[in-house]
């Protein structure tokens, strides 16, 4: 049962339905003109697998980076993936 869905600044994960504990959720595309909000994890996930798409495992739509042009300020260092080099 879905009771609440966005409770006061929390936001369950779409992939994996956990909840995110982060003040601004990282985001991505359904490429059906949703962007749903995912974890830090399952973002990686996403990023990692680009334009063939993430299949979360609990099952869904694929899911797949946001365009970068949503992001307006570029030294904004909380929109991206700080920790990318490590693969
Ligand atoms: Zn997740």
């Amino acid at each position: 049962m879905m009771t609440a869905a966005v409770e006061q600044g929390r936001f369950r994960c779409f992939a994996c339905d956990r909840l995110i504990r982060r003040k601004v959720p990282l985001e991505a595309d359904t490429r059906d003109g949703q962007i749903v909000f995912v974890g830090p994890e399952c973002f990686r996930m996403i990023a990692a697998n680009g334009e063939q798409g993430y299949r979360p495992p609990k099952g869904g739509p694929r899911l797949y980076p946001v365009a970068p042009q949503a992001v307006e300020s570029r030294s904004s260092p909380s929109h991206g993936a700080p920790d990318e080099e490590h693969e």
